[in-house]
């Protein structure tokens, strides 16, 4: 069961919400409805699920409906339509009692510019959220201590507001939303007011947060780098809409339209595609059951399906090796049929790959080699290969497809 899932979500701001909706139904944009209603369309029919442990970022331009979208997920916006079900729990029907505590017990949210108390100090600000649902000053501090600890500000704890750096004080609004231990995190913006440098850090402490206790965290951002460091899939938004879900790689390779690909433009897709993400299982494999394998055998097996290479696996799947026509023959001719050992028409340089390297760093092994690349997972088991011409297509395709 997913974490979070919209099913047919909407949002129209105005007081004619029906007629917006009628005019969506019709085919009317955004922009149409604006000119002949006065209604403005935040979200429109939105429909995803977020995964449990999963980092899910909503990406787009200015006014496209991200905020809109994510303050439904907790209903600080009442959604025109749709439902919201969270943990198998329909949160657009709670009434306001079950609202209030379902919001403490399962979300927090952080937002761009957070505004510490002047007058409290960090502990305090903290524990502030804690404070308004009632919980005892002994486990407020406890909890809002190890929050502070969490986003690295252990010992700051009784200093004043005006003495933290703004990324200290971007920590603090983290670790207040930390400190109610939500299962959900929406960040809304949370980084985007922070200098480059500082930014990278926290995304950096917000991966190794999520190593350590794994959240659900719906994170809003307009910044692309900033998805595809953090995000494990991306939701893209334009004009309210949601244009497409998926993981970087699916979105680089297969971008549903031109904004989709306007977005992604300048992107370095070797740096997001991984050998994984395009190995295909097409090349002969061998399973190398014993040394006396018949090398002659296996020769005549690459020849008759006029092949080149053949990827030698062990028993359970593991990548052993690769073998070539001329590797064989070579064998065949420098020994005897009793001496012959498989591994020794093994090309020295066919080495796999791990199926997570990003292309750009398995480029040099491609570009260089004339057997495509065996890649293995985490286990060493065979996968399939990367040949040039992959390689090669699948940046063609992500510059213009
Ligand atoms: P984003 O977060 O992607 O910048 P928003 O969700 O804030 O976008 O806004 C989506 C659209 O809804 C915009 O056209 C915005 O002008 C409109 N909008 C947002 N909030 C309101 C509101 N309270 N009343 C009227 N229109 C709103
Ligand atoms: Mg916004």
């Amino acid at each position: 069961m997913p974490e979070i899932e919209l099913r047919n979500i909407y949002k129209i701001f105005g007081n004619h919400p029906q007629k917006a909706l009628d005019h969506l139904k019709k085919g009317k944009n955004k922009n149409e409805i604006y000119e002949s209603t006065g209604q403005t369309v935040g979200v429109q029919d939105a429909n995803f699920c977020v995964e449990k442990g999963e980092i899910f970022v909503v990406m787009g331009l200015s006014g496209s409906g991200k905020s809109t979208l994510v303050r439904m997920i907790n209903r600080l916006i009442d959604p025109t339509a749709g439902d919201v079900i969270i943990d198998g729990e329909n949160v657009t029907k709670m009434d306001k009692q079950e609202l209030v505590e379902f919001r403490r017990r399962k979300t927090s949210m952080v937002f761009q510019s957070f505004a510490l108390m002047p007058h409290l100090n960090i502990l305090n600000n903290v524990a502030f959220g804690l404070e308004l649902s009632g919980t005892d000053k002994e486990t407020r501090e406890a909890r809002s201590l190890d929050a502070l600890k969490q986003v690295g500000l252990e010992g700051w704890e009784n200093a004043m507001p005006d003495e933290l750096s703004g990324g200290m004080q971007q920590r603090v609004g983290l670790a207040r939303a930390l400190a109610v231990d939500p299962d959900i995190l929406l960040m809304d913006e949370a980084f985007s007011a922070l200098d480059p440098l500082i930014r990278t850090e926290m995304q950096d402490e917000l991966l190794k947060l999520q190593d350590r206790h794994e959240r659900t965290i719906v994170f809003i951002s307009h910044d692309l780098d900033e998805a595809l460091r953090i995000g494990d899939r991306i939701a893209i938004m334009e004009g309210g809409k949601v244009v497409q879900v998926g993981t970087p790689e699916d979105i680089l390779q297969n971008p549903a339209n031109d904004y989709v690909r306007a977005f992604f433009r300048g992107v370095d897709p070797t740096g997001v595609i991984s050998a994984g993400d395009i190995v295909r299982d097409n090349q002969m494999t061998i399973i190398w059951h014993s040394k006396e394998t018949g090398v002659r055998t296996i020769l005549e097996r690459l020849n008759n399906q006029d092949r080149e290479y053949g990827y030698v696996l062990d028993s359970e799947k593991r990548f052993c090796g690769v073998v070539s026509t001329d590797s064989l023959r070579e064998l065949i001719d420098r020994e005897t049929s009793g001496k012959r050992n498989l591994g020794d028409a093994f090309l020295t340089d066919a080495v796999a790959v791990r199926n997570n390297e990003y292309l750009q760093d398995i480029l040099p092994y491609v570009a260089s080699h004339s057997w495509p690349v065996p890649v293995v997972n985490e286990d060493g088991k065979y996968l399939g290969v990367v040949s040039k011409n992959r390689f090669l297509k699948t940046l063609y395709r992500a510059d213009n497809s």
